[in-house]
């Protein structure tokens, strides 16, 4: 006989203990998961009936046999001596789990036994039983309270660790965004003196093949422009260095001046305008237009085969305009509706034929919710997009006399 591991039960919290212990003992010999389950579910049946009858009892999980097949055995032991009649009716599960079952009482001690024959494909020897017994040496815990010390210790690395790694990638994020915000700046200064050079030699006498060049360095290094500002934003935004300009404005009367600058975005599509009463409401006019032409250029971008755009504004009864942005275009599937305001995120069948960096939805959502706003995107995919987002109205306090009147 070899013991492979002892479990003094008096609790629940020890019950769960012998049940584990059996299941790994079986697990480390080679059992299959439901002859595991089973002497496990047995072991701790029988555990639970005596500490009911007995408040105490001893579980040694042992192999028996010199040679195959071997067997595994757990012994119950208990100080007290119940009527045996009393404790059987109570196991009659643990019986059927493990039919060889026997009982003994001797001198007030009482015995349960359960034995299982282990499978010759389980390969046991002495090599794999004192593997399994080194097992339980090692690596413990014998008792519930030195587990929860374990569990314990394991969560407070766990913790450690976890703290670790969001430090480091806070601080890779600080350097990242000052990477951002360096490159941007150094970017742009070259950027603006090309531009300049361009608009120069444009207004000059020149071929016009050398003009055709010349529009077309003009319009990457405005495309470049934009992409330049898109990394200045985020550098901003993230290190919450975006300082809004908000004032008290009309609503409508602002979409109306961002409506003109469309056709020169999408000058392919037709635009549908659809605005409800004017409300006041307080923002950045520069940022708010910002996100209205990355809904609108994005909407052109993503509907290729032109067809409408279609622009509204609606007050609604939580105290908010919302304006959405509708297009015909290719859509999106509902996975990538989740992830589409994510920093760089690019729907990937999209990304090899349109191009972009993935930017302006994360910029757009960050501007809108510094708003006290929320932006969403409602798609079929296929068959276009609607974006939205809300801005909370102003209210401006109706004048007694005006009241009267
Ligand atoms: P970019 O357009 O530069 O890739 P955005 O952040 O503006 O970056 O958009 C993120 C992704 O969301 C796009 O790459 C695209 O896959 C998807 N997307 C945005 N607008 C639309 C739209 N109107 N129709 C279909 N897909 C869109």
């Amino acid at each position: 006989m070899i013991q492979l591991v002892q479990v003094a039960v008096e609790n629940e919290m020890d019950l769960a203990l012998a049940y584990k212990k059996s299941i790994k003992a079986a697990g480390l010999l080679g059992l299959s998961i439901s002859t595991q389950t089973s002497f496990a579910t047995a072991v701790s049946e029988v555990c639970r009936e005596v500490i009911d009858k007995t408040h105490e009892g001893l579980v040694s999980i042992e192999i028996h046999g010199e040679k195959e097949p071997f067997q595994i055995v757990a012994i119950i032991t208990y100080k007290e001596a119940p009527k045996v009649g009393s404790l059987e009716e109570g196991l009659k599960y643990a019986r059927k789990l493990v039919p060889q079952f026997s009982f003994s009482v001797l001198n007030g001690k009482g015995t349960i036994t359960l034995k299982m024959g282990i499978p010759r494909a389980c390969l046991v020897n002495s090599t794999k039983i004192s593997a399994a017994k080194t097992y339980f040496e090692n690596v413990g815990p014998n008792t519930p309270y030195e587990e929860v010390r374990q569990h314990n210790l394991q969560l407070f690395l766990i913790n450690e660790k976890s703290e670790l790694a969001l430090w480091q990638s806070e601080y890779l994020n600080q350097q990242k965004n000052e990477f951002l915000s360096v490159a941007s700046h150094e970017l742009r200064t070259p950027l603006t003196i090309l531009k300049a050079f361009t608009q120069m030699a444009l207004k000059s006498e020149c071929s016009p093949v050398t003009l055709a060049h010349l529009k077309k360095v003009d319009a990457q290094a405005l495309k470049m422009q934009a992409l330049i500002q898109q990394l200045m934003d985020i550098s901003k935004l993230e290190n919450r260095e975006a300082d809004y300009n908000k004032e008290q404005i009309d609503f409508n009367s602002f979409l109306n001046e961002i409506i003109e600058l469309i056709p020169q975005l999408a000058p392919l599509h037709e635009l549908i305008i659809d605005l409800s009463e004017s409300v006041v409401v307080s923002i950045d006019k520069l940022r708010i237009e910002q996100v209205i032409l990355n809904l609108v250029g994005n909407a052109a971008k993503y509907s290729p085969g032109n067809g409408q755009i279609k622009l509204s504004s609606k007050s609604n009864s939580n105290g908010e305009v919302v304006v959405s942005i509708q297009d015909y275009g290719i859509g999106m599937s509902p996975e990538e509706l989740h992830k589409i305001f994510d920093k760089f995120y690019r729907v990937e069948q999209v990304s090899r034929k349109y191009n972009g960096l993935g930017m302006g939805l994360y910029i757009s959502s960050k501007i809108i919710t510094d708003h006290g706003g929320k932006i969403w995107v409602e798609s079929v995919e296929g068959s276009g997009c609607t974006f939205s987002f809300s801005i909370p109205l102003i209210f401006i306090p109706v004048e007694k006399d005006k009241v009267a009147e």
